[in-house]
């Protein structure tokens, strides 16, 4: 079989490699990766992210075409030499570039990095490699061929590789951002961060419900800084938070007083929560400017308004696949 070498960049360095799965015809005969079909896809996406092919490092998972592209059934993923000759010619590809980022394209790159083959749920996340090249920056996306058979996705590649290089020109590391989550507050916490909420420009808004009522609300004045208030606590015997009427009481007119406040609200599925401060409390929350839903769904119509599409819209992508949460995952990757 035809091995095929990765392109190299012109300068040598490489701030981002980006990794296809395997040569399919055109890339066998000419000898270069993503020079066929799904290589037309690929340079599409480099020019609408506006880089340019030769200063990257471009390379495949495999270095041969499988059997009717099907790597699957010829058995590649449970061939441990192949897999180890491939994970070898790739470590020393990638030690030679250096880069910044590496772009899995397609489940069958971000395998090699990190095990897994869902691209859907990890692509547009900024994770890190825990396989070959343990540590290194991922910014995973759709393969160019997934792109092909429907072009939905097109936008979403792109916005990716815009990511991807965001991510190169900070540097190699994971960063986390700093965030400031306050939870289990007390009156006079609420009354102070009361007077930040109304004097935010943008205050997001979200609330939780169950058992029929609201369960919790909370309130982020800027994108660092976000106070959960709870109402339902179901470790007490009772399972209220506060521990008198009269006291929920002081706190439902304080939310009343924030969400009323003339400033601009932001919420996702906004409507949702709108409904239910009116029909449950008789709060009616001024000023809603923004919804994060209705805006993706403005923009992209044809894509799904769910978390995985939409938490690509942060640094950190969908962070419901986190698990342990956030605190976690910031001592686990970070530490
Ligand atoms: N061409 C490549 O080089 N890699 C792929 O994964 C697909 C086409």
């Amino acid at each position: 079989m035809t091995k095929v070498s990765a392109q190299f960049p012109v300068s040598g360095s490489a701030k981002i490699a980006f990794v296809g799965e395997a040569p399919s015809t055109e890339e066998t005969i000419y000898g270069r990766p993503f020079v066929g079909p799904a290589g037309k896809v690929f340079n599409a996406l480099l020019r609408q992210a506006n880089l340019d092919r030769d200063e990257y490092l471009i390379t495949n998972a495999f270095d041969e075409q499988a059997p009717d592209n099907d790597l699957d059934a010829a058995g590649w993923f449970k061939d441990e030499g192949r897999v180890a000759e491939n994970v070898a010619r790739l470590t020393e590809e990638l030690d030679r570039v250096q880069p910044n980022v590496i772009v899995p394209m397609g489940g069958t790159a971000l395998w090699m990095f990190n095990g897994q083959r869902m691209i859907s749920k990890f692509r547009g996340s900024v994770s890190k490699a825990d396989r070959l090249r343990a540590g290194a920056k991922l910014v995973p996306t759709y393969h160019p061929s997934a792109i092909q058979k429907d072009w939905r996705l097109l936008v979403l590649g792109v916005q990716d590789f815009v990511k991807a290089a965001a991510e190169a020109e900070i540097g190699p590391h994971v960063t986390y951002p700093k965030l400031e989550l306050l939870i289990e507050p007390n009156l006079p916490d609420i009354m102070a961060f009361a007077e930040e909420c109304k004097a935010s420009p943008k205050l997001s808004v979200d609330i939780e419900t169950g058992w029929g009522q609201i369960r919790s609300i909370a309130f982020a004045p800027t994108e660092a800084r976000a106070m959960s208030i709870p109402f339902i606590d179901l470790r007490k015997p009772n399972k209220c938070y506060w521990p008198s009427a009269r006291a929920e009481l002081e706190v439902w007119k304080i939310v009343k007083d924030i969400c009323e406040s003339p400033n601009p609200k932001l919420g996702q599925n906004f409507m949702y929560d709108i409904a239910w401060l009116f029909e449950k409390h008789g709060v009616a929350v001024r000023n809603y400017r923004y919804d994060t839903r209705l805006r993706h769904k403005v923009m992209y119509p044809e894509l799904p308004a769910d978390l995985a599409n939409m938490g690509a819209y942060t640094r950190l992508g969908t962070w419901k696949t986190w698990g342990g949460g956030y605190q976690n995952k910031m001592e686990k990757k970070d530490g």
